[in-house]
């Protein structure tokens, strides 16, 4: 059966899904529900009603009990942020959500999760079953689109890594297979998966970040490797110039596993600088050499000004 299979944290994978997508959670002791990803406050999760909060935080997985302690009735709010929100718009979401929050207060009571009203007349075993069978169809649809310009080598590794079909140490240790530790090979801050590697590492985040700057592009927050991928679909560019750029987050992927990897076996340490030095270079030689119009000099690759857009 298809239906299975659960999240990190131990969660049905499909049932959380479907919760997520129609359901809204009830806190009680704030010990199941997700603080920023699950929608408890509202029908939209915090994470996208304050983007730029979610930015801030260190763990993007907390509970709601880790932010909002049981203080005898106090309201107090325990953040844990990367440092403290500082921008004018910062300021603001931190200011509404507190808004937000004043009025919440834990209880005994486990975290509990209802069907959303709004969705016809509410939780029906027979909408929950065509919302699963729905969902896992597109998830099984979701296949690795190929970028012809980059060499097989990325692709392949690319499409094991969507399938999550690559030796990272969480992989390793569901197959009962030994690793010192569960730590990220790059960061060694968190359990390392394909996700984390990908999306939520500061590596990653870091190489996203320059990327986006060197393409142009806004900044874009990710927190799976297949937001990783879908990331330029929503955005207004060309195909040419989505394709170019699909291009490089692939060997920008492919680079990360690289350099975890020199890192476990060989103790090179790299940085962010150095990889995205390096993603720049590779995908100018490789775009050069194979892509039907790769005719392009350093300088112009470097300020991403491409003869094809
Ligand atoms: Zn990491």
């Amino acid at each position: 059966m298809p239906f299975t299979g659960q999240l990190e944290d131990g969660r049905p994978f499909i049932a959380t899904l479907a919760l997520q997508a129609h359901g809204t959670g009830v806190v009680g002791d704030g010990k199941q529900l997700k603080f920023w990803i699950d929608p408890w406050l509202s029908t939209e999760p915090l994470k996208y009603k304050f983007p730029s909060l979610f930015c801030l935080e260190q763990d993007k997985r907390c509970n709601v009990a880790d932010r909002i302690p049981d203080c005898n009735g106090s309201h107090a709010v325990c953040w844990n942020w990367k440092h403290y929100p500082a921008t004018e718009m910062e300021i603001e979401e931190l200011i509404q959500c507190h808004r937000l929050l004043s009025n919440v207060s834990l209880s005994k009571q486990v975290d509990r999760w209802v069907w959303r009203q709004e969705d016809g007349d509410g939780y029906s075993v027979k909408d929950a079953r065509n919302w699963i069978k729905g969902e896992v169809l597109s998830v099984n649809n979701s296949v690795y689109q190929w970028c012809k310009w980059i060499p097989n080598k990325c692709n392949i590794f690319m499409w094991r890594a969507s399938l999550n079909r690559i030796p990272t140490k969480d992989a390793l240790l569901h197959r009962n297979i030994y690793v010192e530790n569960g730590l990220c090979g790059l960061c060694g801050e968190v359990e390392e998966s394909v996700d984390h590697l990908f999306s939520g590492c500061r590596f990653a985040s870091g190489m996203w970040d320059a990327i986006a700057s060197w393409c142009n592009i806004p900044r874009f927050y990710v927190f799976s490797l297949s937001d990783v991928l879908l990331v330029l679909n929503d955005l207004p560019y060309t195909a040419k110039k989505k394709d170019i750029m699909y291009g490089i987050i692939i060997i920008a992927c492919w680079r990360i596993w690289k350099a975890r990897n020199d890192k476990i076996f060989n103790g090179s340490v790299s940085s962010v600088t150095l990889l995205v030095a390096d993603v720049k270079s590779l995908a100018f030689l490789w775009f050069k050499c194979r892509h039907k119009e790769g005719c392009i000099d350093w300088r112009n690759w470097c300020n991403f000004v491409l003869p094809v857009m």
